[in-house]
């Protein structure tokens, strides 16, 4: 297959649904680890090709949702500083703090921009001298080469007034998280493609064979999470737990080296708080000590500050794959996209957000296969 058309093909998708029905023979749990493979089941309705004993639940794969609730708050009073230039990426702005967000900056005067490359809030810097520009570095190892190449730039250009505010997290360590939970009901994992396609598949090698789990390296298409749920059930069912890439169209096993060694050489790995879920040892990027000087919680005083998790919003449950977006008591009545309670419910990605916009409630209630 070479064209989009041909990964929304209905007769493809059909294809794959019968051979699933064909194969199962006992219920399994599957997580799609990314957001957007998220939209994509609940957007073109793939769930609903599924034979009953196939449940799918949703992974911590969605990187505005996981930025801890204290990082929004330091990114809020950064932002709110008069001489201060804050830039993110669109989704970054609604989601909300514990006090505020920074969409309320921007209407209370702060000078808020949104960018669509890190590399735009070094060039913004480079114009304004006299200003200090912040970018909100969020995401996961695919967001990370851009980041690091804005900050190795601004380095070698000998730019002061730049500095970012690192909320970069790491997929593996989460998956081994959800995976050593003793409310673990994942059987198989979606991997996330475009993760891959910078890092590789070779980390989820010593995943898959420690806890005895198929991974399979999905796309984001409906034909492609289709075929890669038919891998990872024949793994299943056949008794095995290997790496499998459905994405060979973008992956290699080894990734892209030179966007790894960029990332090395600017970041490290440290312990990471992720939103609704707590501190996972390992799971995250932080400057290294040649870069730190472009450290925004250092250069803006805030690295200490520590606030405690809005206890209404289940979404860390969510993006655990313990519950899904209609469990959730506050889901399209208290929470809406319009006066979001968690980050799951304003970004793009966030699997709240999907069950909203693309199934009424009333569709989404305990129904068919979801509680098998
Ligand atoms: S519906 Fe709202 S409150 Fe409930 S988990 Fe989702 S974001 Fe949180």
């Amino acid at each position: 297959m070479k064209y989009l058309e041909e990964y929304r093909d209905a007769r493809a998708a059909r294809h794959y649904s019968r051979l699933l029905r064909k194969m199962v023979t006992r219920p399994w749990t599957i997580m799609e680890v990314c957001g957007g493979q998220t939209h994509a089941i609940v957007r073109f309705g793939v769930d609903e090709l599924l034979p009953p004993e196939i449940m799918l639940v949703h992974g911590p794969g969605c990187p505005v949702c996981v930025t801890p609730v204290e990082l929004i708050d330091k990114a809020v009073e950064i932002a709110a500083r008069p001489n201060v230039i804050f830039c993110s990426f669109g989704d970054m702005l609604r989601v909300p703090g514990s006090n505020s967000d920074l969409f309320s900056v921007k209407a209370r005067g702060g000078d808020v921009r949104i960018v669509y490359s890190p590399l735009d809030a070094l060039k913004i810097a480079r114009e304004n001298p006299s200003r200090e520009v912040v970018f909100f570095a969020v995401g996961f190892e695919t967001t990370a080469p851009a980041n690091a190449m804005a900050v190795y730039q601004a380095k070698q250009l000998g730019v002061k007034n730049f500095s970012i505010l690192v909320s970069h997290v790491l997929v593996p360590p989460a998956m081994e998280a959800i995976l050593s939970s003793p409310t673990n009901r994942v059987n198989g994992f979606l991997a996330a493609g475009h993760v891959c396609t910078v890092m590789g598949y070779h980390e989820y090698e010593p995943i898959s064979r420690k806890y005895r789990v198929p991974i399979v390296v999905t796309g984001f298409e409906p034909v492609d999470i289709l075929q890669g749920l038919v891998m990872c059930v024949r793994q299943l069912e056949e008794g095995r737990a290997e790496v499998e890439n459905q994405y060979t169209r973008a992956v290699k096993r080894e990734g892209n080296t030179s966007a790894q060694k960029l990332i090395q050489e600017v970041f490290q790995v440290v312990a990471r708080k992720w939103r609704g879920i707590g501190e996972i040892p390992s799971s995250g990027l932080g400057l290294r000590e040649p870069y730190r000087e472009f450290d925004a919680e250092e250069r803006f005083g805030v690295a200490s500050q520590c606030v405690e998790e809005s206890p209404e919003c289940i979404s860390g449950l969510i993006l655990q794959g313990v519950k899904k977006p209609h469990e959730c008591p506050a889901f399209a009545s208290r929470c809406t996209p319009e006066h979001p309670l968690g980050a799951t419910m304003v970004s793009s990605e966030g699997a709240c957000a999907a069950y909203y916009r693309y199934r009424r409630p009333q569709a989404t209630s305990p129904a068919r296969s979801d509680e098998a």
